[in-house]
C-alpha cells in the first residue's frame, strides 16, 4: 500500500525507511511565471509505531528548531524507531532563505493561517498541507519556536491550555518529558490559526517550544532541548533507547491578558530586568530613552503583575506599541489547572 500526497511528490507515507523530498508549492511572480518553492521534508520510519510530525522555521529568522530538526534528520534511521517521524525542519522556506519571520513572497505569517487554501499563495498553501493533510496522519506534534530577531524566551515548552482534560493531561507528560527549564501557558485556542490551534481541533496532543531567540542559535539552549526532544520522542514511543530521565523539575508560567508591558513612546529601550527573574506588580523593568529629543526625560515602564520576566524584546530601537517584556504568573513546579480548559 502506498499513500502520496500530491504537493510531496516522491514521498510514499506508508514506505519503511529514510526518505527525503520536498513540499513543493506554487508560486508565480515577476521573476517566475510558474515555479516551485521546495521546502524539505523527510520522513523516517521502522516499525508500527506512532506517528510524530515535527516542524520547525515556521517563522524563518528561529533557528534552535531548524538546527535541531536537521539534526534529527540526519542522526536517525529506520532501526531507531518503532513508529514514524514526519520532519520538516524550514517549513515556511520562504521566510528562511530571507531570515524573517514572514516573508516578503506574501507577507503571511504561517503561524495564524491554518488550515490554510490550497488555492491561496505559498504560506498558504504549505499551511493547507499542514492542516488537511500532515496533522490528520500524527499522533503527536511539535513545532519548535524562539524569539526569532524581535525577541528573547526563557527556554520554554510552549502550550495551550486544554482544550479537553484528556489532551491537557497529555501534554502536561510531554512537557515534563521535554523537560526545558520552563513551561509558558497561555490560555486555550489562543490563535485561532496557529498550528497549536489546528491539533487541538484535531484532537491531536501537541506542544510547541519557544528556545531563545535574538535571530542566532543559543548554545546551553541547544543543548538542553537537544536532550529533550530525545526524551520527549522516547516518552511519545517513536524512539527505541531514548533516555527518559534523569528529568528537572520545569517551573510552570502563564502568559495572559495584561502579561505584556508595551511601549508608549518611540527610542531605544533599556531592559532593566533580566529573563526568568522574578519581579513584583510595579517594578521598573525597562526604560525608554528618546533618540532626538534631548531635554526629555526618560520613561519607566512598570510591571502590571508580579511573576516571572518570560518574554524580552530584543533590538534596543522601539516604537509606540512595542511589547517591551512579558510578565508570566508563577505557578511554580504545578502545571495550571486544566479547569480553566473549555471543549
Ligand atoms: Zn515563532
Amino acid at each position: 500500500m502506498t499513500s502520496l500526497i500530491p504537493r510531496i511528490p516522491g514521498i510514499d507515507f506508508d514506505g519503511f525507511g529514510k526518505q527525503l523530498g520536498y513540499l513543493e508549492v506554487e508560486h508565480s511572480d515577476n521573476e517566475n511565471d510558474a515555479a516551485v518553492i521546495p521546502s524539505p521534508i523527510a520522513v523516517i520510519r521502522g516499525g508500527r509505531g506512532p506517528t510524530v510530525l515535527l516542524t520547525a522555521g515556521t517563522h524563518g529568522d528561529e533557528y534552535e528548531g531548524q538546527v535541531l530538526l536537521q539534526e534529527l534528520i540526519r542522526s536517525l534511521g529506520p532501526d531507531d524507531l518503532d513508529g514514524r517521524l514526519i520532519i520538516l525542519p524550514a517549513l515556511n522556506i520562504s521566510a528562511v532563505r530571507e531570515g524573517r519571520r514572514v516573508s516578503e513572497v506574501d507577507g503571511v505569517n504561517l503561524n495564524r493561517a491554518l488550515p490554510g487554501r490550497k488555492d491561496g499563495g505559498p504560506a498558504q498553501q504549505i499551511a493547507s498541507i499542514v492542516a488537511e493533510d500532515l496533522i490528520p496522519m500524527a499522533d503527536y506534534v511539535i513545532d519548535i519556536h524562539s524569539g526569532g530577531s524581535a525577541s528573547e524566551y526563557v527556554p520554554s515548552a510552549f502550550v495551550y491550555l486544554g482544550p479537553t482534560e484528556e489532551l491537557w493531561a497529555e501534554k502536561i507528560s510531554a512537557v515534563e518529558a521535554f523537560n526545558v527549564p520552563y513551561s509558558v501557558v497561555v490560555k486555550p485556542m489562543l490563535k485561532a490559526g496557529s498550528i497549536s490551534s489546528a491539533a487541538d481541533r484535531a484532537g491531536v496532543p501537541m506542544i510547541s517550544a519557544e528556545l531563545g531567540g535574538c535571530g542566532t542559535v543559543s548554545l546551553p539552549i541547544l543543548a538542553r532541548a537537544r536532550k529533550g526532544l530525545r526524551s520527549l520522542l522516547a516518552h511519545w514511543g517513536v524512539l527505541r533507547n531514548g533516555s527518559r530521565t534523569p528529568r528537572e523539575p520545569v517551573r510552570w508560567v502563564e502568559l495572559g491578558a495584561g502579561s505584556a508591558v508595551r511601549s508608549t513612546m518611540a527610542g531605544l529601550m533599556e531592559p532593566l530586568v533580566e529573563l526568568g527573574q522574578s519581579v513584583s506588580a510595579g517594578d521598573v523593568v525597562a526604560r525608554v530613552h528618546s533618540v532626538e529629543e534631548l531635554d526629555r526625560p526618560a520613561k519607566d515602564f512598570h510591571a502590571p503583575l508580579g511573576g516571572v520576566v518570560a518574554v524580552v524584546r530584543h533590538p534596543a530601537l522601539v516604537n509606540v506599541g512595542t511589547t517591551l517584556v512579558n510578565i508570566a504568573v508563577d505557578h511554580g513546579t504545578t502545571p495550571p489547572k486544566g479547569d480553566h480548559a473549555t471543549s
